[in-house]
């Protein structure tokens, strides 16, 4: 038994190191910014602004898909990474917004599954260029393997100046985005010099708890605890406490794993701190970390960013409610249009159709300013699709709730018994009153068309001449509920459909 025991002991035990390290995210930078020792000369001159007037900077989204245009991210996500971002730096100066209130779309594979290729670097600087407007930021599907945890993004460094992140971390709630924006405005991380190799008893057995003097990543000073070497080691930071990279390596919040410093002092990191790996403790820049931000804004390789314009801050925070066709209505294969109310804050919609109810194949994706929009395709008939509609503005989507879907079924194809007409269709129906008629014919034609009650009664007739092609034409509405019929008359045939007012 006890042997049974410590083998399901142990079990435990792999798992939950497995699950550990197959959730701990690293980032991509290693570099100090070689703009930093001069912001700090800055810094301490107090040569910056120091108003503390907001500074709103747009942020440019690249969303990568393969070359054939596929596996982009779900852009609900990006709309609620902006919020969260504005969230993270609440106590700074600055405020982030979508730039163009638009999303790029780029179909490169090497971009999109190796970003630090150097075909991919060659895209990316003519995009940065050319969307010199704002922070650019690439959302890739893989990242480079790092040994020490997976890569979930990273900040290419000055001069090429974009971010690269990975879908995982595009929500409202991953801090990713903004410690690689801490990383673009010149920050490095609070454990600089530790990066692959965190203090910990397994890996220093012959000097533990007591820190070296130089670190084991970069040959760095390490930081003391009485601030005393705080100008010149690790960050440079002198408001962030000495982190030997306990974050990859602590769990919680608190970390009391008895290292200490050089001297013999016990130390005490930031776990909230932004640029620390620690997870999920709430993070926030301290004050000096925000002002050299402000410094790095501020000098010649920042101006690119600076704008006069002052965006909303507010998010939708709002679902879109969908009005047609939903649960399953009969539509056509052509014009089938969508429609759902309007949304608090929406300034944008992004619609979506797919035929399968993830959104996983056959997507097509629109923008719109509308509550409606018309499906410029034809559909294939007689099959399913499903939609959905998100509500954006340039501060994003903040909405807690869920983005439902709709489906509809296309109709199979009429064709028609005249033989001047090619198909012709009733749209839609069942339908609430309106009548509308799709006619295809390959040349110009008159016809006439009566709307008929079950008595028997012409309601009403209408005339139309038709040209080649597919045109749409409008009878009278219907005013109550019923089955009805429209007859349409060439000169060499007739032909009758059954209507359905609900
Ligand atoms: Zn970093």
């Amino acid at each position: 038994m006890k042997q049974v025991l410590t083998v399901f002991f142990f079990t435990i035990l792999a798992i939950a190191a497995f699950a550990q390290e197959e959730v701990r995210g690293v980032c991509g930078v290693t570099e100090l910014s070689p703009n930093l020792d001069k912001n700090l000369v800055k810094y301490y001159k107090g040569d910056f602004d120091q108003t503390e007037a907001i500074k709103y900077i747009a942020v440019v989204v690249h969303n990568v898909g393969n070359n054939a245009g596929e596996g982009y991210i779900y852009e609900r996500n990006i709309f609620q990474m902006i919020p969260g971002l504005n969230e993270y730096y609440k106590d700074t100066d600055f405020r982030f917004y979508l730039a163009d209130n638009d999303i790029n779309y780029l179909n490169s594979t090497s971009v999109h599954t190796n970003p630090e290729g150097s075909f991919a670097q060659i895209k990316m600087k003519n995009l940065r260029s050319e969307y010199a407007h704002g922070i650019n930021l690439f959302i890739a599907k893989k990242l480079g393997d790092v040994g020490i945890g997976t890569k979930l993004g990273y900040f290419s460094g000055y001069p090429n100046d974009w971010i690269v992140m990975k879908h995982s971390e595009i929500n409202y709630s991953s801090n990713t985005l903004a410690h690689e924006v801490g990383h673009f405005f010149s920050l490095a991380h609070t454990f600089y010099g530790w990066e692959n190799h965190p203090f910990q008893e397994e890996d220093f057995s012959d000097i533990w708890p007591i820190a070296p003097v130089n670190s084991p990543s970069f040959n760095q000073k390490v930081e003391l605890v009485d601030g005393s070497n705080a100008t010149t080691a690790a960050d440079r930071i002198t408001d962030t406490p000495p982190d030997y990279n306990f974050g990859l390596i602590w769990p919680g919040c608190d970390y009391d794993g008895g290292a200490k410093d050089p001297n013999g002092v016990l130390v005490d990191p930031q776990e909230k701190n932004q640029m620390s790996y620690f997870n999920g403790c709430d993070p926030i820049f301290t004050p000096m970390q925000s002002d050299v931000m402000v410094v790095d804004y501020e000098t010649v390789g920042r101006e690119y960013i600076h704008s006069d314009y002052v965006p909303t801050l507010e998010p939708v925070v709002e679902e879109a409610t969908l009005i047609s066709p939903i649960e399953g209505e009969a539509a056509g294969t052509t014009n089938v249009t969508l429609k759902w109310e309007a949304v608090d804050k929406a300034t944008r919609y992004f619609v979506q159709i797919s035929r399968t109810t993830d959104f996983s194949e056959f997507v097509n994706r629109y923008y719109t300013t509308e509550t409606q929009f018309t499906i410029p395709e034809t559909l294939t008939s007689d099959v399913n699709y499903f939609w959905r509609v998100v509500p954006f503005n340039e501060a994003g989507n903040h909405s807690e709730g869920v983005t439902g879907s709709e489906k509809f079924t296309t109709q199979p194809l009429a064709t028609s018994d005249i033989q001047e007409i090619n198909a012709w269709n009733i749209l839609p129906n069942p339908t609430t009153g309106e009548v509308n008629l799709t006619i295809q014919s390959d040349k110009a034609l008159t016809l006439s068309a009566q709307l008929i009650a079950l008595d028997g009664r012409v309601l009403s007739s209408k005339v139309f001449n038709t040209n080649t092609g597919q045109q749409n034409f409008q009878m009278p509405s219907i005013d109550s509920k019923g089955t009805y019929f429209l007859r349409l008359m060439s000169n060499n045939g007739v032909e009758t459909r059954r209507i359905i007012v609900q």
